[in-house]
Formats: C-alpha cells, structure tokens, sequence
C-alpha cells in the first residue's frame, strides 16, 4: 500500500466521506503552505492576480489557516491592486463561472480525483470494504455516485442506519418521551447533512 492508499485506508475509520476529508484536507494544506511559503512566488501572485484570489468558499479557508494574517495582508493588498475578477469554482465536478480558476479549487480537484481511483480500484478487495463496513465513515451520496457499485450496497446500509438516527431523533421530540437523554442521534442532522451535499471546503476534515 502507498502513502496515497494508506491516507485513504486510514479515511474508512473516522467519521465523515473518506473522500471529502481528503480532498478538503488537501485544498487546507495548499492553503496553509501558500500563507507560508508560496505567497511572494511571482508564479503564484500571477495566477492569484488571473483569478482575482479564490473562490468564496477557499477565500474564507484561507483566513482560518494558522497564522494566516501577514500573508493575507500581503495577498490582499495586491489583489486589491488589479481589477475586479471572478474566479470559476470547482463544485460537484462541474466548474462554475467564466474566469481563471480558483487555483485551490484545482488543487482540490485533483486531489478528489486520485483519492476516487483509489477507492474506485480497491471496492472489491475484502479487507477495503471490511473496513469501511466497521468504519464510522460514510460516503457522501456525490462520492458514492462515483465509486462504484461495490461501495454503494454498504453505503445503503449506513445510510440505513443514520436513518434510524434521525427517527430517533424526531421520536424523542414529542414531550411524551423528551425526557430521555439524547444519544449519538443527536447530531445526527449535522451528518445527514453531510451525506446529501458532501464536507463544506471550510471543514478542513481533519
Ligand atoms: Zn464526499
Ligand atoms: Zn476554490
């Protein structure tokens, strides 16, 4: 196994969409070292000045990476140089928008697109799914769309489960049972949230 396969192996056992903590790691990552290092990179600064910054969504990533302020005061004040742009951003595999491209959205693209072959290539090998059936991770319905059929029939399975969740969440509203103490289903709706529309880019997944 590879460093690539191990990160997404690891990515079965927690919480959240294997593919989504991954790729939104990665597009946390580029950011942060962006701050640090890459930030005076004249190559850089060109292709930020082309795309008028990020997206909205790394935008505000950007500003929550640690220590973000002195490389975003120095990034800002030369976009604030150029004229007013607007980057295309990278959604649901799709690119949305006419400008030069958010340059962490093809970061996360690409990213999203190694770590779906890895777990597209391994769906029928036994100890892959063992682990995701033990896992606490659930793909998002986007990612498991496009990971094959042998994910998908887990996938069900969990989703099943957070099903049950959210009933049991709903039963205990009504007063006649409010009394009992919430269990894991209470935050089930966070994560419901998370299945249908995948981690948001300000989750950093990790
Ligand atoms: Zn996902
Ligand atoms: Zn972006």
């Amino acid at each position: 196994m590879n460093n690539l396969e191990g990160a997404v192996f690891d990515a079965l056992e927690p919480a959240g969409c294997p593919v989504c903590r991954l790729t939104r790691s990665a597009a946390y990552h580029y950011l942060d070292s962006l701050i640090y290092e890459a930030v005076n990179d004249p190559g850089v600064r060109a292709a930020l000045e082309r795309s008028g910054g990020f997206c909205p969504p790394h935008f505000w990533l950007l500003t929550r990476v640690e220590n973000p302020a002195g490389g975003v005061t120095m990034l800002t004040q030369a976009l604030l140089e150029e004229p007013p742009r607007l980057p295309r951003q990278y959604a649901a595999h799709t690119w949305i928008g006419s400008g030069a491209p958010c340059p962490a959205c093809e970061v996360q693209a690409q990213a999203e697109d190694r770590y779906e072959s890895v777990i597209r290539k391994h769906a029928a090998r036994p100890e892959w799914r063992g682990a995701y059936s033990t896992g606490a991770s659930l793909l998002c319905r986007p990612h498991a769309l496009r990971c094959g059929q042998d994910w998908q029939d887990e996938t069900a399975r969990k989703e099943a489960a957070l099903r049950a969740e959210l009933a049991e969440f709903t039963r205990k509203q009504d007063y006649r049972f409010a009394h009992e103490p919430l269990g894991s289903e209470g935050n089930a709706w966070r994560r419901a949230v998370a299945v249908l529309a995948g981690l948001g880019p300000e989750q950093k997944g990790s």
